[in-house]
């Protein structure tokens, strides 16, 4: 088995620079100055944390290239990407569109590499170059839609990479799983109207984007039914997740058949992070990864790419990517320190909230094709 593994070091240098946690800081209001919620660390840490443990020595690196203007005119109009380009071009850069998703000088060159790096992973899982990859970019993408970018995202790199895989390599059929604790809106937006790309996002519920996410977004036109949302009541640890997967994201992706599988990789559903309330570790996430590969397998030959999107506890993500990477390559390389504790915390058994919301998703699922 070989995972191709993406990682540039300049995608730390993206530069959200000084705020207040998300919020531009303001003294009259009370914001402190500190640093951006979406920083270099946890990215940067992760990388590290797959050098110094060894498991790089087992993955196939794979080198990113920037996105042409035609890749992300795909997904986003031209009107956003000329408004990125030019204010790329400030001293002080500017904002992806919704005020707190900042970016310096250069950013939008970091951000047609970020977007750039999993169309690469695209073709080397196509070219059968590897087997499965993981490209651990920044800026992440799954909020941005197609007039502007949102929640630290500028461009839609997983619909990006969705786009070019069925418009230049041919491929009919693409499940986009999102477990990243927030809505992937930008993702489900750019295939809302079509049945050729299934998204399904497991969040928490109604955290960000505000009122979106919720169970009975389905798709519409021809669309209807190949949007699934399972909004997750805050608290929810492992059982809840492994629950979900089984009930409702693989049955869904059996039903579908796809032709490739792209997983926009959030940690922030960890049982650390800052910016929402669910529970999973650095073992749920390499259960949840399992539960995906093995539906892959069946599916379509294993083709797996993942794109980096949240997770913002410096200390406790690299663990959790570690995890998911070990799950890809098939090799263990390094216990996870924080495991005694954070798996003996309450709250990890599916819980009755939990199995309410997963069970009216799971009849959301559409037919098998042909059935
Ligand atoms: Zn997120």
């Amino acid at each position: 088995m070989a995972t191709g593994y993406l990682y540039h070091e300049v995608f730390g240098w993206h530069d959200t620079g000084s705020h207040a946690g998300a919020f531009p800081s303001n003294p009259a209001a009370g914001l402190q100055p500190f640093i951006h919620m979406e920083n270099a660390e946890t990215k940067r840490r992760f990388h590290e944390l797959v050098v110094v443990s060894g498991l790089i020595d087992h993955l196939v690196r794979l080198a990113p290239r920037q996105a042409t203007d035609e890749e992300i005119l795909r997904v986003h109009t031209a009107e956003h990407l000329a408004r990125i380009e030019s204010e790329s071009e400030q001293p002080k850069g500017g904002d992806a569109g919704d005020g707190i998703s900042p970016f310096g000088q250069g950013g939008a060159s970091i951000a047609r590499l970020a977007a750039g790096a999993v169309v690469e992973c695209v073709d080397a899982v196509l070219d059968g170059r590897v087997d499965n990859a993981y490209a651990l970019v920044r800026p992440p993408g799954h909020h941005a839609i197609a007039s502007s970018g949102m929640g630290f995202c500028i461009f839609g790199n997983v619909a990006i990479a969705a786009a070019h895989a069925r418009a230049v390599r041919g491929v009919e059929r693409i499940a986009v799983v999102d477990w990243d604790v927030h809505h992937g809106n930008g993702t489900q937006a750019a295939f809302y109207d079509g049945s050729d790309v299934l998204t399904v996002s497991v969040h928490q519920d109604n955290v960000f984007p505000p009122d979106s996410g919720r169970l009975d977004e389905r798709g519409e036109g021809a669309g209807a039914g190949y949007a699934l949302n399972i909004p997750l009541p805050p608290g929810t640890g492992d059982g809840g997740y492994l629950h979900v997967m089984d009930e409702v994201v693989v049955p869904a992706v059996r039903a579908f058949g796809p032709d490739l599988v792209l997983v926009a990789s959030g940690f922030d559903a960890g049982v650390m992070d800052p910016l929402a309330r669910q529970m999973v570790t650095s073992e749920g996430f390499r259960a949840i990864t399992e539960r995906v590969l093995a539906v892959a397998d069946d599916c379509c030959a294993g083709r797996v790419v993942m794109s980096h999107e949240g997770g913002y506890n410096p200390v406790y993500v690299p663990f959790c990517g570690l995890a998911v990477l070990e799950a890809m390559s098939g090799v263990r390389v390094l216990e996870d320190p924080f495991l005694p504790l954070v798996s003996g915390f309450a709250g990890h058994d599916l819980k009755p909230a939990e199995a309410e919301v997963i069970a009216a998703a799971a009849v959301q699922i559409p037919a098998a094709e042909g059935s």
